[in-house]
Parts: C-alpha cells; sequence; structure tokens
C-alpha cells in the first residue's frame, strides 16, 4: 500500500481559469505563467489545461525544452531573460522571447552570432526596484536594442508591486501606469503590464483616465495565480468572487484515531491541550509533503481541513510526516470516522465541498503561491 497522499491536478478548472483570464484581459493576448513548474502543478499536467494560452512565461531554459517537447511551438517568454551568454544560443535554438532587464544583456546579445534575430522584452522598472531600466535610462537601451541586428522586435514590458492595492490601493498601480507610459508614450513596439491581480481588477482601468486604460489594456497580460484558481487579492476577495476553480486537490486520509482525555496535549511541544474529551485524527501529511508547518501553531491556532467533506481544524503542530486534526464537527455531522476516511489539506473533496488553498496559506501566514510550488517531490500526482 503506498502512502496515502496525492496530489491532483483538474485539468478542466486550468481550462476555465484561463477562460476567466482571458474574459478579464478584453482584447490582450494571455502569457500563461508557468514558472516553478507551473507553480507547483508540473508543467506537462499543466499544459494538458492551458494550451489554448497564446503564450507560455516562465524562467528557465529546462522549462522551455520541456514546453517544446511537449511539440508548443507558439511564443515561449523568458521572464527574467538570459542569466550567462551562452543562454543565447538556445534561446534562438528553441524560438524563445526574453526579458532584457540589464546593460549586460544588451552587451551579450550585442556579442551574439546569430542567424535568427532575437524578439525581447525591454523591461522597466517602474517602481517595484527588482529587475529593469529605471525610466530615465530606458529609452536609450531602446535604442541600443533596436539598432542591433541580433534583435529583430522590441516589446516593452514592466511589473507591478502593488496590483492586488493591498499597500496603496488603486495608487500604486496608477503610478507605475502613468510611469511606463510616459515613458514609452512615443516607442513602438507591443506592450505587458498586468500579472493577473491587475488583469482580474479590470475595474482599475477607469479610475487610470485613458493613458492607463491603453496600459493596462495592453498587447499581452502575464496571468500566474489566477490560472491555478487562487485569489490574487486574497483576503480582500476570495477566490469565488472572481470566480476561479482550485486545480490542485492535496488528499490524504486518517491513518489512526486517538482518543484524548481532557488535559492531554497533543504532538510536539505539548501545544495544543484537549479542552475536554475530543477524537483526533492522525492524517499522513506534513511539513515534508510542503505542507506549511505554520498552520498549525498553538491552542487556538489551526489551519482549516476538510474530512469527509466536512470542515474541521487542524490541532497541534504539524510534524514531518503527519498532522492532527480534531474529529468533533466530523463525527457530530457524519458519526463516526474510521481509519482510511479522506482528508483535504486543500482542494476539491470527493463528497463535494471545497477548500481552497488561499485559507490555509493565509491560516500559515503565507500566500497560495507558495503552498502550491511547495509541494513535495516525494508526493505523488494524478491528473483528472
Ligand atoms: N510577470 C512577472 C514578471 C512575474 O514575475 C510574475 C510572477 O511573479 C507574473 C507575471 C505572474 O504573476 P501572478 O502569478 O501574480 O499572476
Amino acid at each position: 500500500m503506498p502512502r496515502p497522499i496525492l496530489a491532483t491536478v483538474h485539468l478542466g478548472a486550468l481550462r476555465h481559469n484561463l477562460q476567466r483570464c482571458r474574459a478579464a484581459a478584453g482584447a490582450a493576448r494571455v502569457w500563461a505563467v508557468v514558472k516553478a513548474n507551473a507553480y507547483g502543478h508540473g508543467i506537462e499536467r499543466a499544459f494538458g489545461g492551458l494550451r489554448g494560452a497564446d503564450g507560455f512565461a516562465l524562467l528557465d531554459l529546462a522549462e522551455a525544452e520541456r514546453l517544446r517537447a511537449l511539440d508548443w511551438r507558439g511564443p515561449i517568454l523568458l521572464l527574467e531573460g538570459c542569466f550567462e551568454p551562452r543562454d543565447l544560443e538556445l534561446c534562438s535554438r528553441l524560438n524563445l522571447w526574453h526579458v532584457v532587464h540589464c546593460e549586460q544583456q544588451i552587451d551579450w546579445l550585442a556579442a551574439h552570432k546569430t542567424q535568427q534575430p532575437h524578439r525581447v522584452f525591454l523591461k522597466m522598472n517602474s517602481g517595484m526596484n527588482r529587475l529593469g531600466f529605471r525610466p530615465a535610462a530606458f529609452r536609450a537601451a531602446w535604442a541600443r536594442l533596436q539598432a542591433l541586428p541580433q534583435v529583430a522586435e522590441v516589446s516593452l514590458m514592466t511589473h507591478f508591486s502593488d496590483a492586488d492595492g493591498q499597500r496603496f490601493g488603486r495608487e500604486g498601480i496608477a503610478h507605475q501606469v502613468q510611469t511606463f507610459v510616459a515613458a514609452t508614450a512615443d516607442l513602438p513596439g507591443e506592450r505587458s503590464l498586468c500579472n493577473s491581480a491587475a488583469t482580474l481588477r479590470h475595474a482599475l482601468q477607469r479610475q487610470l483616465g485613458p493613458d492607463g486604460r491603453q496600459a493596462l489594456a495592453a498587447d499581452w497580460v502575464r496571468c500566474g495565480i489566477a490560472l491555478y484558481g487562487s485569489a490574487p487579492d486574497h483576503p480582500a476577495h476570495d477566490a469565488a468572487h472572481w470566480d476561479l476553480q482550485p486545480t490542485m486537490t492535496l488528499a490524504s486520509r486518517l491513518i489512526a484515531i486517538q482518543d484524548v482525555p481532557a488535559g492531554d496535549s497533543v504532538g510536539y511541544g505539548s501545544a495544543f491541550v484537549a479542552p475536554q474529551p475530543m477524537r483526533v485524527g492522525i492524517v499522513a501529511c506534513g511539513y515534508a509533503d510542503g505542507y506549511p508547518r505554520h498552520a498549525s501553531l498553538g491552542q487556538d491556532h489551526g489551519a482549516p481541513v476538510l474530512v469527509r467533506g466536512v470542515r474541521t481544524r487542524l490541532v497541534g503542530r504539524v510534524s514531518m510526516d503527519m498532522l492532527a486534526v480534531d474529529l468533533t464537527p466530523v463525527e457530530a455531522h457524519g458519526g463516526p470516522c474510521h481509519l482510511g476516511d479522506e482528508v483535504i489539506l486543500w482542494g476539491r473533496s470527493a463528497h463535494g465541498p471545497v477548500l481552497r488553498v488561499d485559507e490555509v496559506a493565509h491560516a500559515a501566514g503565507t500566500i497560495a503561491y507558495e503552498l502550491l510550488c511547495a509541494v513535495a517531490a516525494r508526493v505523488p500526482f494524478a491528473v483528472t
């Protein structure tokens, strides 16, 4: 018997979420962001649901090779561009578009001997202060690229630091849009600005004036997390608000049940003490499977979980290979629990209810991106 833990990728949900992003993007084409092994879903598996995208955006050449091996002949964009000069050779061979965010990458291009000129996205640092040319240096970088015989096409992009509006509301994105538009107004080339949050929060456009509208409705959007069923502005909104479906279910089973007397503790550090006699289910999932240890730390701090489709919570600390759940609400609803009963850590229960990965992430003080990407290599995957 294999250990009872399984991550299932839902292709129909990926297709649905892609449609949602497409609808929000209007006329813009959609880069499906599949970096980090498709946010933990597996590039090959996710491709089954996302093949309707206009292009795929990712980080490393190995992932690009895997996409080409799936016979994807459309656009692929390297979001951080080349990490060393010899990457350019593979970019040519795989026919990749790549981001140029610094002078050194332009130097490499200028020195590169190629038969096939490159398509690049020149990146502006419009306020994120991560990658890209500052607005004042952007035009010179553009002119340098434009003059290179190695470059066939220069497109323009930037990335928002506060697209979910959590820090600055509408102001954060508006400021970056205005910076970008002001510095690029008379430059030709396609544009890409929006990630999932900016794409879905389309209503923002109305606040931004004609320049902002034009910029946000640019030629390409780059959607990642929304494709994977998480609300990019959680907890302000949940995924149901954006009509996004869960694309991954992490499921396990009860492997032991303990009758815990009042006053006894559960798990390491005795961090949870039973306030009354209770039945506690032990589940075959721990932090070595990628489940966040911080999802349960103390007496009143336990992430939600579904047992047989009924919502309950973690008790005690998450250990390496196991976690513990309170069976009280489950048994009150449907009678005694048994070994082998279904436990959903996030995703869709066979009994119907859904537990959003956003909720679990929130309880663990993190974001769904981290949980999805962290599912461990030892967890087997299935596809539905
Ligand atoms: N564009 C860039 C440059 C990114 O780095 C990312 C992800 O971090 C995305 C788009 C996709 O972002 P999201 O997953 O929030 O849609």
